[in-house]
């Protein structure tokens, strides 16, 4: 399986989640083995970050990135896109130090990703695959992971509210499934949470625009919900933007019971330092007609929706 990239830059703004401010994201091809870098921009210049388990330094409100000089703030669902539509290689430039909110789902990554068009590239795809099982687990929630030819997801949340309860969903992430099934699942809240933050000077630019707000008996967005389990839909969002980090794509199959961005970098960190015990590298097989394609003809459309 080769390696791919976008075909075209593609832009957006949006509302920062922390900043309230528009934010200016732009989306560039990137070259065999780049992975995903950040362009970070300011007034003195450009800076670059690569996503790793270690760099992420904080997941209460978004998940921030940060090398101890400079963080990128609210990667995960622009993350989650990009490996869920399987790129490998993308140059995002962000403006402003965190990425537009959009909707609080994928959805908009996800339409500004099907403008720019997939291409593959000429070398093929090294996946970290889960070589040995692991059990994880912290305070009554736990990740396990075990080997899969592929990456599956068996994700469950219990909250003690009427309209979230216990939900159950079990998904293997290819880019169709990702883009029909979880990308359009908006993260969510509490009205007395968002109270909270807002009071502090928090999460100004969250708001019924960019998430799901529960009161105790139900939805405050006028509009209700897109899923009726909207719930546990944008859980596994979030799971694949947080496995996203690793820099490589993930096979294995994971069993995941009330995990968060927090927890979920906790197993991943563990993954990765202990990567010789867990984790192998496997580079997978061209498929004989990509051997014979010629470059030209190696451009296809991002799978439809
Ligand atoms: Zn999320």
């Amino acid at each position: 399986m080769l390696q791919t990239t976008i075909h075209k830059t593609v832009r957006c703004t949006g509302i920062g989640l922390h900043s309230g401010k528009q934010v200016e994201l732009v989306l560039r091809p990137a070259a065999e083995d780049t992975g995903v870098l950040f362009s970070l921009r300011s007034d003195s210049g450009s800076t670059f970050l690569s996503p790793a388990p270690s760099l992420v330094v904080e997941t209460g409100l978004a998940t921030v990135l940060g090398d101890g000089h400079q963080t990128v703030a609210t990667v995960e669902h622009l993350l989650a896109a990009v490996s869920g539509m399987g790129i490998d290689n993308i140059h995002i430039e962000v403006t402003g130090r965190e990425l537009p909110i959009m909707d609080g789902s994928a959805a908009s990554f996800v339409y500004l990703l099907k403008q720019a068009g997939l291409r593959k590239l000429d070398k093929p795809r090294t996946v970290m695959t889960v070589k040995k099982p692991i059990e994880f687990e912290q305070d009554g929630k736990y990740i396990k992971a075990r080997p899969y030819n592929g990456f599956r997801v068996d994700y469950t949340i219990e909250f003690a509210h009427p309209l979230i309860g216990t939900q159950r969903m079990e998904l293997e992430i290819t880019p169709k499934n990702f883009v029909t099934e979880i990308a359009k699942a908006r993260t969510f809240g509490f009205l007395k949470e968002v109270d909270y933050l807002h009071a502090n000077g928090l999460a100004l630019g969250g708001s019924l625009d960019n998430a799901i707000v529960l009161d105790e008996y139900g939805v405050l967005n006028a509009e209700g919900l897109r899923f009726k389990d909207e719930f546990v839909r944008h859980k596994l969002l979030d799971f694949v933007g947080d496995m996203a980090v690793l820099g490589a794509p993930l096979h294995g199959h994971f069993e995941v019971f009330a995990s968060g961005h927090a927890m979920n970098n906790a197993f991943l960190r563990h993954l990765d330092e202990n990567k010789d015990i867990y984790l192998e590298p496997v580079t997978l097989p061209l498929p004989e007609a990509a051997r014979v394609t010629s470059r030209t003809e190696s451009l296809v459309p991002v799978a439809a929706v």
